[in-house]
This record gives C-alpha cells, structure tokens and sequence, in this order.
C-alpha cells in the first residue's frame, strides 16, 4: 500500500527512531506532521520532508493533546500515529534516584497514552474514509518490553505497560480497522543511551556487545512494513533484534 493521500503524526521525532520514521512515512508519500521538544531540530526534518513542525512536551496532557489537534486540523485528517517518544533511564532499584522513574514513567507511559486517547477519535474517522479505511496507531515499546532483568526494572516496567495498554486497545477498536501494532525494537544506536547516569553507561559501556547493531532506519522500515499491509492484514507486535543479540 502506498501512503499518498494520508496524514501521519510521529511522536520523538527530533532524533533516532522518530526521524528516520519521519522520512521513511514521507518517502512512502505521507504528509508527516513531526512532535518532540527541540523545535530547531523539528524545523530542520520539516524542510527536509516538507512535513509540520510541532514543539510539545507530551508528558503534559494537553500538549499531547494539541500536537494531535494541530495535526488534524493543518494537515486535514489523521491516518497514522507512530508514538515513539521514550527515555531510559537504567539503573538498580536500590537507592535510584526516584526521579528518574517519574520521567520513565511520564513519558513512556502517560505520554504515550495521553496521545493514544486524543488521537483515537481521529483514527476512527479515517479508518471509515478513503483512501486506505484502515488506520494505524504504532505503540514504540522494546525487547525490554517482553524481559526482565536487573538494573532494568523502572524501564522494562514501562515498556510492559506499553504491551499492555496496546493489546487491550487493539481488542477494543481492530473491528472499527483502526491497527494497533507494537514495535519492540532490540538494540539501535541512538541518543537513548545519552540520558544514563555516567555511572551506568560505564557499567553498561564495560559490559557492551562487540557485534553491529541496528540503525534508527532498520526500525524505521519495520514501522513502514507495519503501516503499508492490505486493509485485511494487521501486524499486532514486530521484535526486531540485531542478529546477534541475545
Ligand atoms: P532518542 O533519544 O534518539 O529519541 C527519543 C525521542 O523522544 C527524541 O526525539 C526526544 O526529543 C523525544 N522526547 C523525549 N522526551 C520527550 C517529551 N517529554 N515529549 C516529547 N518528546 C520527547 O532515542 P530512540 O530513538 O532510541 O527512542 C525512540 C523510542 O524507541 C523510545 O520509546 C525508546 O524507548 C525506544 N527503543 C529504543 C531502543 C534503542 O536501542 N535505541 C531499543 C528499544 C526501544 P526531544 O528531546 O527533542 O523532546
């Protein structure tokens, strides 16, 4: 399926995943109204896919809810919502700074649901309309959204609540052909791991892998792989790992 005559929105779109969805949605002829908050760098993929820019910070409810509502109303309608904004923050339990967990679990989690809820009334719209009748909601959750492991405890916990909340929506609106697929990527270099405590991404950088692992645009044509299957065929979770990563 192509993607001309739709609209799409990406949420963390200013780096990683999110960019390299961007263009990869653009390319595939989606109109991409592109959300995080680095405006400049917004402005910068904008240009590049003649997209909308849009600043918000979505762990505040009614950001999240207005980067929606501008999506639908400049761009016309809403097909495609890759919520992809996310923070990890590793480290032990024990003595963590509980910050940290605040931010893990305000965006990871209420971001990403407070933009699920405000862009689902549009998804059903376009879902009923052509040219596609069918929608997609893309939930960005992990392998660590299927582990469990010591000093990831805060973040895999996200990442299982993304599971959750996506396969609980997915029974709830899949008859109305709105798509509710997880994305569950394994390792990708990107600005994820700058975030870290630099005792942890020391402890992580002794304890690293020597083999390649993926690139923001593997996932990205996952994503793409996702959003282009006939109206008839919905891919509800896709884990992509490196080959060799365990
Ligand atoms: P990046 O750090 O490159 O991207 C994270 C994006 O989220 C940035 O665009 C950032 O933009 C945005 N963001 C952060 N806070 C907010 C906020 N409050 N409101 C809106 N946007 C925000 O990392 P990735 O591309 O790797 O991460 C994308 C997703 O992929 C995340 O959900 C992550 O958990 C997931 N993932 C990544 C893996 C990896 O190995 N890289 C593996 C598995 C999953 P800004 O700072 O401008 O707001």
């Amino acid at each position: 399926m192509t993607l001309e005559g739709t609209v799409a929105l990406v949420t963390g779109a200013s780096s990683g995943i999110g960019e390299a969805t961007a263009r990869a949605l653009a390319e595939r002829g989606a109109r991409v109204a592109v959300a995080a908050r680095r405006k400049d760098r917004l402005d910068a993929l904008a240009g590049d896919i003649g997209g909308l820019a849009i600043e918000a910070d979505v762990t505040q409810r009614d950001q999240a809810t207005a980067a929606v509502e501008t999506t639908a109303a400049e761009l016309g309608r809403l097909d495609i919502v890759i919520n992809n904004a996310g923070v990890m923050l590793l480290g032990p339990i024990v003595d963590a700074p509980v910050e940290e967990w605040d931010r893990m679990i305000d965006l990871n989690v209420k971001g990403l649901m407070y933009v699920a809820h405000a862009a689902l009334p549009h998804l059903i719209r376009a879902a009923e309309q052509e040219p596609r009748r069918v929608a997609d909601l893309i939930n960005v959750s992990s392998v660590a959204g299927r582990r469990v492991g010591v000093g990831g405890g805060i973040y895999q916990s996200t990442k299982h609540a993304v599971g959750v909340f996506s396969e609980a929506l997915r029974q709830e609106v899949t008859e109305r052909h709105v798509r509710v697929g997880l994305m569950e990527p394994g390792a990708v270099a990107t600005e994820l791991t700058h975030h870290l405590r630099p005792e942890v991404r020391d402890a992580l950088s002794t304890a690293g892998s020597d083999y390649p692992i993926l690139q923001s645009e593997d996932i990205a044509d996952a994503i793409a792989y996702m959003v282009t299957r006939p109206r008839h065929m919905g891919i509800n979770e896709l884990l992509v790992r490196p080959t060799e990563q365990v």
